[in-house]
This record gives structure tokens, sequence and C-alpha cells, in this order.
């Protein structure tokens, strides 16, 4: 139904209505309205009028993109990238990294008040970048038939179309699978693109095919590398639809020319999924995971182990945890969702002990290699869903007590039964790191009213370019409420 309660779309496809972006959703489009209508616009930024064409019209909103910028927007720059606008990347790149910001920080002051309720926090200034660019120490670029050479489709298996027809490789489109082919990112570090210029010419030579996510068929999924910024090392993973791949040799003779490129390894995936990673690793040459330092803490990383992605902002945000943390040495710290151990390590030398808990296996491991390798002889890890192994394990070991504890779920938040446990150990503090403002908003407010209040919110900008901030709340054991009655004021 529309406003005015009549059952008929008020738009068509490819009309063309003038519209002001208000908002940005979390994919990047531009939100605007015609008449109490939503539109969402993709190319364009809050501040912009623009001239949009309907692409899909549905009852209530409707899917449109920018083809006139009527009033560009205060901070509106000309992407640099060629591929902005087709890539789903960076979607803010019609932004300047002033304006980026300025968006960022609206938007987790927005959650914090929408969706937390939480009138009078105030959200500290967001913490950006000198220098938004080549930032990223992970590269992850889908591999599927050329365009037009759909090598492994029903039809051109009956034409019997040659499986050297080509591979098409870059980023996805947003919203979709579709590869907007690429041959380097400005937002990787420089040198990335010789990698993807000898896979891909491997992949021309080798017979080994690209994977097709219509048919299920094919070999080479996606192409990964990651490289630890303060070690200079680089492993190059190619995520593959079997358990080899044709001359391995030939590949590890390219990329061994690459400076910095250290292992090559497999990961089987060989599902028909848009999840990237199977759950098998296979080590061909050289190392499998990359080695990188945070501050003075060494990790070995592998390829199947969650890393932050920009490590100059990662510093910055666990130098952030750690002094939210309060350690004095005397505290027993939890850090659930800990990946391969980076805040936990982090925080031990400052704590008495520190456990961590987290789902994917292969990160539990590197988590305690790394503990070992950095001496470190006070943290523990568990490996399973935090929501699980926390109650179970307080459970258990009624004494083991949670002075801080600190969290960094994914982009869904923290699962119910776990803010219920986190809210029975009643520690001291709780130190939320967080992706996505909207699910922190929501869990704040669990735990504010558990009996928590919220100390500060620090926005840090971790993904320059796209709409993705990271932020960190301190929340501290007393309900707002009460301590506002008493003293009257704000306790930010
Ligand atoms: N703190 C780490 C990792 C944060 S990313 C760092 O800064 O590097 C979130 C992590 O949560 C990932 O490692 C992911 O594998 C893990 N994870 C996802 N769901 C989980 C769950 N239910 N229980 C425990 N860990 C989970």
């Amino acid at each position: 139904m529309n406003p005015a309660g009549k059952d008929v779309r008020v738009f068509t496809k490819n009309q063309i209505v003038p519209v002001t972006i208000e908002d940005i959703s979390d994919t990047g489009e531009g939100i605007g309205h015609v008449d109490g209508f939503t539109l969402f616009v993709s190319r364009a930024v809050p501040g912009d009028t623009v001239r949009a064409r309907i692409i899909k019209a549905k009852k209530t909103y409707a899917i449109a993109k920018a083809e006139e910028i009527l009033e560009p927007a205060p901070g509106r720059v000309t992407p640099e990238c060629p591929v902005a606008g087709s890539c789903g990347g960076c979607q803010l790149s019609y932004l300047s990294y002033e304006s980026q910001l300025v968006l960022k920080q609206k938007k987790v002051e927005d959650c914090i008040r929408r969706i937390g309720g939480f009138a009078d926090v105030s959200v500290l200034p967001i913490i950006g970048m000198d220098e938004p660019r080549a930032y990223r120490n992970k590269g992850q670029f889908p591999v599927g038939p050329a365009q037009g050479a759909k090598t492994f489709s029903a039809d051109a298996k009956k034409a019997n179309a040659s499986p050297k027809a080509g591979a098409s490789i870059g980023f996805y489109a947003g919203h979709s699978h579709r590869i907007v082919p690429t041959a380097s990112c400005g937002m990787l570090w420089p040198g990335h693109e010789e990698i993807l210029a000898k896979v891909r010419e491997y992949l021309a030579v080798s017979g080994a095919t690209p994977y097709d996510e219509e048919t299920g068929q094919g070999l080479v999924r996606h192409i990964l590398m990651r490289k630890g910024f303060a070690t200079g090392e680089i492993v190059v993973c190619l995520v593959v639809n079997g358990t080899k791949i044709p001359k391995p040799e030939f590949l590890w003779e390219l990329l061994k020319t690459v400076p910095g490129v250290v292992g090559l390894c497999l990961n089987v995936n060989r599902e028909k999924t848009n999840v990237i990673l199977g759950d098998k690793l296979i080590p061909l040459f050289g190392k499998a995971s990359v080695t990188d330092c945070i501050g003075d803490v060494r990790f070995e990383i592998s390829p199947m182990s969650f890393y932050q992605v920009n490590p100059v902002q990662t510093k910055v945000l666990y130098d952030t945890a750690l002094a939210y943390a309060g350690l004095t040495g005397n505290e027993t710290v939890w850090d659930l969702y800990c990946g391969i151990g980076t805040i936990s390590l982090f925080l031990a030398k400052a704590a008495k002990k520190v456990y961590g808990v987290e789902i994917v296996p292969e990160a539990i491991e590197n988590a305690k290699e790394n503990a070992r390798a950095n001496n470190i002889k006070n943290a523990e890890f568990y490996v399973g869903a935090a929501e699980d192994v926390f109650p179970r394990l307080v459970k258990e070991n009624p004494a083991i007590g949670a002075d801080v504890i600190v969290v960094d779920p994914p982009r869904k938040g923290c699962d119910e039964k776990l803010l219920s446990t986190m809210l029975a150990m009643a520690p001291e503090r709780i130190v939320y790191v967080s992706c996505d403002p909207a699910t922190l908003a929501r869990d704040l407010k669990v735990l504010c009213a558990g009996g928590y209040r919220i100390d500060r919110v620090q926005p840090v900008d971790q993904f320059p370019g796209s709409v993705h901030v990271e932020s960190v709340a301190l929340l501290q054991k007393g309900s707002s409420t009460r301590k506002t009655t008493v003293t009257f004021g704000r306790e930010i």
C-alpha cells in the first residue's frame, strides 16, 4: 500500500525523478524520499540532489540509479578509481575523506540514539587516517568465467566450448556476484597487482579453469592474498573447488619472483555457497601463514583466520580497547570472539589472566602458537561458539570470575545467551569492539538494562572508502539512571 492507502505503484521502471539524498544505507546506496516513498539511489551520496532513474519499483520503495547530479553534496569529489560506482567495494568514493568521516560519525551517533535509545550519550570524534589509501593488508578477488564466455554453462558444454576461454578476475559489483574486472585496487598495498597478474598468467596457460557459480563447475574460485605490513611477508591462497591444481610448481615459480611472497596454499571449498572459504587448507609451497606484528606482539596468521585489514588503525583500535580495559595487573579478562588472540595477547601483558574464545579452530591454533611465540603464559584459548563456551566454562569453574570482558563480534553482534552470561558474571567493565553500530546499539541497550552505563563510545575508521565503521564502547558497572539521579549530571 502507498501512504494514500491505495495498492498502486507510484513509480515505474525507467521513470526519472529528481530526489535529494538524505542518508546512506548500510550497503552504500543514497537514501531519499519522494512523496513519502523511499528511494535507494546508487552512485549518490547524502547532500546530493540527483536525477534518478528507477530500476526496480516496489510498492513502498524503489531502487534507482543517479543519472545526473543536479546539485552536488558539499564534499562530493570525482573518484580516482576507474571502477568506482561499478565495484561494490568503496561505496563512499564520491565523497572527500573528511565528508566520509562526518557521515560515519553521524551513523554511529544515530544508531546509539535511535536504536539504543541513549539520547544523551555523546559519541567521541571519530579517529580517521592521515593517509586513507593503500591501507588494506588483505585482498580477496573472485574468479569467474570471462564475461561472454561462460565456459562451463550447460550451453557452453554442449557447444564443446574450450575450458580456456578465459577468466574474469576482480571484485563483485554491489548487491551482485557479477565480477567487475580489476587489475589492481587503490586500497591494497602497492605491489599486489603483480600477484594478480602472475595468477592470471598461470590461469591462462595451466588449464586451471575459473569456477562458474551458476553451474558449480570449474576450479579456481577466489584469489586471496595477505601481507604482514610489519614484516613484508605475503601468502597467496587460491580457493579451489577441488583438492589440487594443475602445474602448481609453475604458479610458485611465478609468485616467487614477487618481492615478499613467502608461501602458496590452497583452500578447499567444494560447496555451492556464497561463503568464500572452505574448511580445509592445503599448504603447497613455503609458509602457510603470514607473520605480522602489532605493537611489540608478533602474530602468525593462517589464511583461514580473521585478522583486521587495516594495520595502522588496528593499533589505534587495540590501544583504545587496552586503555578502556583499565588494567592494573590483577584482573581476569575474557576476550570473546578473539580470532587469533590479537586483543587477548595485547591485554595479557597488563592483566593477571586472559581467556580467549573463538569459533574458528585454525584461529585458536594460531592464538595458542602466538602466545607461545611471544612468551605469554597467562593467556588460555578455547575453541567454540562464545555463547556456548563462555557459559559452560564459568559454570564448570565458578571461581574463575571476570573483572573485564572484551567482546569483538562479527556484524550480527552478540548472541542473547552470551549477553545474559556477561550480565550474570557482572564484570567491572565491558569493552565492546564493534564493526556494526546498529548491532552495537542494540546490544548496549540490553547491557544497560542489565545494570551497566555507557562511559564512552569511540569510532575508529578502519575502512576508508567504505560505509563501514568500527567503534569501541566502554561500559561501567552501575546503572546510568541511578548515577544520574545522584549527580544530576551526565555520566560521560
Ligand atoms: N578480536 C579479533 C577477531 C574479531 S572478528 C580481532 O580483532 O582480530 C570476529 C571473530 O569472531 C572472528 O574471528 C570470527 O571467526 C569469530 N566468531 C564468529 N562467530 C562466533 C561465535 N559465535 N563465537 C565465537 N567466535 C565467533
